[in-house]
């Protein structure tokens, strides 16, 4: 069979995702799938629920000569989800009854309004059944998760095209028809005789793109058949490299060259987070730590339990917003807090270790700041935030100006302080 790249297409319809209201979850799930069985996404394209923009997105999807085309959303009983009866007709394929899916759908609809109490009008209830259960021709149903059955369907008979694949939109029903999508012969055949599609990625910390870009010039006739890109977020460099098998000789030589240029920046080349590295570390050896912040107000505690059994680690945190709170909860001094101000390497000092001290953990994280858009000074400017992690060893501190609106300093911080934590740990 010879090895090709396939590659497919993402409809994401509904105008409250066009518009922004709800944030689109299915384009980057499928695109994931996808990438998972080794095929590449070309195109998402988003249309809100009218016809001819749905119309239009599959053509130009068909035109760029696509193996398969997947839609999410109008699925549902009300005129205006209409993906199914379009899907049908562009693909030259009429829709009829399926009697034995609209008995089917029926008794769920009745089983669930009937578990929530709902009153249903058996009328409208029949009328959104029954649209629910026209079949295009030669379509094969995929088995609903919630009340909307999937379908695939095929180009007409003879035609060129490719298989599209309709999926619901509530995020939980698509994701619960993948597994029958990838059965399905049709979609089999559509992706037959793929490559295989690797992705790596590379994380930096305190690189500009820049520096990056000069490492990748150095190198380029070294990296062919890599995709790399390169992308900046909350101040970590992001490196994701898409590459076919035959590349991984090209992509060991990129690995080598950026670790050889970046050691100290370098911090996951196996897909881990700084939180993930943070957690393995402090599970590995056992410590526990704790937090008192100010600026971040217990975001910094909130981001070290994003992962299920963080409380093998975090014990807890202390949010000392007010200089009072800084002084009876953290223990710090309010002489020193009089005399240097809240903001301050020494009191960013006191507060790491008064939260280590006080919840009696191997480490303490202190941070305080000026989040903005008021409050700063020619001395003390909106941005500046200083942290300390006590530990064991010699306290680690720093001071930075951290840019963007008041949000971003927030986040920007919690993400530095992890930094700092995972130093600490590397460092012994
Ligand atoms: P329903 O039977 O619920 O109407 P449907 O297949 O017609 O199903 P939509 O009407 O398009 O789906 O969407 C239903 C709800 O699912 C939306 O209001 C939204 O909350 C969620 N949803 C739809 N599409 C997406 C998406 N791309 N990302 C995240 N959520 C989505
Ligand atoms: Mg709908």
């Amino acid at each position: 069979v010879a090895q090709a790249t396939r590659r497919a297409g993402i409809v994401v319809t509904g105008t409250e995702v066009l518009t922004g209201r709800v944030a689109d979850k299915n384009g980057p799930w499928l695109a994931e799938q996808l990438r998972l069985i080794g095929v590449d996404i070309a195109h998402v394209v988003q249309v809100g629920d009218r016809p001819d923009d749905l119309r239009n997105s599959l053509q130009f999807l068909v035109d760029r000569g696509l193996d398969l085309i997947i839609t999410s959303g109008g699925l549902g009983p009300t005129a205006d989800d209409l993906t199914a009866e379009i899907v049908g007709s562009f693909q030259g394929r009429p829709s009829r009854l399926d009697v034995a899916l609209e008995a089917r759908i029926a008794d769920i609809v009745t089983r669930i309004s009937a578990g929530r109490g709902w009153r249903t009008d058996p009328e409208a209830t029949a009328a959104g059944t029954r649209k629910q259960a026209l079949v295009p021709d030669g379509a094969s149903v995929l088995a609903p998760v919630g009340t909307a059955p999937g379908l695939i369907v095929p180009p007409a008979d003879g035609a060129a095209g490719a298989p599209i694949v309709v999926l619901p939109g509530p995020p939980r029903e698509l994701q619960g028809m993948w597994d029958a999508v990838l059965a399905s012969p049709i979609v089999q055949d559509a992706i037959r005789g793929r490559d295989e599609l690797r992705q790596q990625t590379m994380r930096l910390w305190g690189v500009p793109e820049s520096q990056l870009a000069a490492t990748l010039r150095a190198h380029d006739d070294a990296f062919g058949g890599l995709e790399i890109t390169t992308c900046l977020r909350g101040g970590e460099l992001e490196i994701v490299t898409r590459y076919a098998p035959p590349a991984q000789a090209a992509y060991d030589e990129l690995e080598k060259a950026v670790a050889a240029d970046f050691a100290p920046e370098l911090f996951s080349t196996d897909g881990r987070t700084v939180e993930d590295i943070v957690a393995d570390e402090l599970i590995a050896r056992g410590l526990t730590i704790a937090t008192a912040e100010s600026c971040t107000a217990g975001g910094l505690a909130s981001r070290l339990t994003d992962r299920p059994g963080s409380s093998a680690y975090l014990v807890g945190g202390l949010v000392v917003y007010s200089n009072e709170m800084k002084t009876q909860l953290a223990g710090v001094p309010a002489e020193l807090i009089e005399r240097v101000g809240a903001v301050s390497a020494e009191v960013a000092l006191a507060l790491a270790e008064g939260a280590r001290d006080r919840l009696g953990t191997d480490l303490g994280v202190g941070i305080t700041g000026i989040a903005g858009p008021d409050g700063g000074t020619a001395e003390k400017p909106v941005g500046l935030v200083h942290f300390c992690v006590a530990s064991a060893q010699e306290p680690l501190s720093r001071k930075v100006i951290v840019p963007g609106s008041r949000a971003d300093v927030r986040a920007r911080s919690v993400t530095i302080a992890l930094h700092m934590v995972r130093q600490v740990l590397e460092s012994g």
